[in-house]
């Protein structure tokens, strides 16, 4: 029988009467003929409640520990939900990380998924079982101890079974009905796209449109796996949500499709570095030992054999950044004149593939930015994407003014 693959996040399983309604949706796909792959969260506001106990017990914490109590709430939400299941005669298996065994490195609270061995389960399947239950978020290492995939890690269960079981389709349901051109809290004229390429999404979804770990659209794109974004909440068929997929499979498209911003950003300048080769991997070598993830990356004009180097990286580790600094300047790998934080910044991006065909968009955005007053900081572009720098107090107002100026309100 052909496998689907339905996620449920923690609000979709947060509760007894949540988890019946998700398995009322596993219930209709089984009837529809399919076997299906369940991959649970924890129950919302669980895990962030485990990382709680952990860190209290224990700031300095063992990660094989945090990983053996972080892990626990998914094991929850996968035996109810088989349970619930039972109850509506459909036959139902749940399964933790290590019964798959769902094989992983040994980097713990941020493994990355080896091999899912498909034996188990489909014996199971053979015998009978139309549901298999997973817990996501969790595996085993190779020294047989459970490990976790990074917060919101369930989506990248999901996807890597998908593509493991090949997967008709793999179904995010969650509590938003889809991917829009940007937040809806922002913007009330944020429209539901219908689809988005694999890139896009992945631009998007590490610019903070948080809707799906980014890591789950990389194996998605890997893997060629039709994933989908829907809502728990609503009524749903197989035309609702987002379709995250390949770009060959999109007719029509805007030039620009969606609009991203990232509230808490820094930016640093590094004053009077000397101008030499070597500089760049001076500094960033150490900010990247640090921990410091640097975004964008400017090397101002050069004077008299010295220039300033200014980079972007999240307002939280702007303290990491300047200690980093002041150490390299101390043992004397480079040497600088000042190193100024400006944290009162937003960086805001526009996406979409059809940059790659279409001239005009940096102007269009830069043109838009203007006329409501904005000044820019720091540019970057890539193929699909163009990030600015601005003050934040301008962020809600560029980010409307940016959907307005591409008219993504308005479908192609
Ligand atoms: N429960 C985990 C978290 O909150 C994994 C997930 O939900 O994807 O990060
Ligand atoms: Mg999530």
């Amino acid at each position: 029988m052909p496998v689907l693959v339905m996620k449920f996040g923690g609000t979709s399983v947060a509760d007894l009467a949540r988890i019946r309604n998700a398995a009322q949706k596993v219930k209709r796909e089984v009837a529809r003929g399919h076997d299906v792959i369940v991959i649970v969260s924890a129950m919302s506001g669980r895990t962030n409640e485990l990382v709680g106990w952990v860190e209290e017990t224990s700031p300095l914490f063992d990660a094989r520990e945090y990983d053996a109590v972080v892990s626990s709430g998914e094991n929850v939400t996968a035996g109810l939900m088989a349970l619930t299941l039972q109850e509506m005669d459909v036959p139902a298996r749940s399964w933790q990380g290590w019964q798959v065994p769902l094989m992983t490195t040994s980097a713990h609270s941020a493994a990355r998924i080896e091999e899912i061995p498909r034996a188990n389960i489909d014996a199971k399947f053979a015998e009978g079982m139309r549901v298999a239950v997973v817990a996501g978020f969790q595996g085993i290492s190779p020294e047989g101890r459970i490990t976790t995939l990074g917060r919101g890690g369930s989506d990248t269960t999901a996807v890597a079974f998908a593509a493991a079981f090949d997967a008709v389709r793999c179904d995010i349901y969650t509590d938003v009905d889809g991917v829009y051109t940007t937040d809806p809290r922002i913007e009330d004229k944020a429209r539901k796209l219908d689809k988005i390429a694999f890139e896009e999404m992945l631009e998007l979804a590490s610019l903070g449109a948080k809707v799906l770990q980014t890591r789950s659209v990389e194996l998605a794109m890997r893997y060629k796996v039709k994933l989908r974004v829907l809502s728990s909440f609503e009524e749903t068929d197989e035309t609702s949500g987002t379709l995250v997929c390949d770009e060959e499979e999109i007719m029509e498209q805007n030039v620009v499709s969606g609009v991203a911003y990232q509230r808490d950003e820094a930016k640093m300048t590094l004053i009077s570095v000397a101008d030499r080769p070597g500089i760049a991997a001076a500094i960033f070598g150490p900010l990247a030992k640090a921990g410091v993830n640097v975004d964008m990356i400017v090397q101002n004009i050069s004077e008299e054999g010295r220039t300033d180097m200014t980079f972007s990286c999240p307002v939280n580790q702007v303290a990491r950044a300047q200690k980093a600094m002041e150490d390299a300047r101390t043992s004397g790998e480079i040497d600088f004149h000042d190193l100024v934080a400006d944290t009162d910044v937003a960086k805001i991006s526009v996406v979409g593939i059809g940059m790659r065909s279409h001239a005009g968009v940096a102007s269009t955005m830069f043109d838009a930015l203007s006329r409501e007053g904005i000044n820019i900081k720091v540019i970057t572009t890539s193929e699909i994407k163009i990030s600015v720098l601005i003050d934040r107090k301008y962020m809600e107002l560029a980010v409307q003014a940016l959907h307005d100026a591409f008219e993504l309100d308005n479908a192609a």
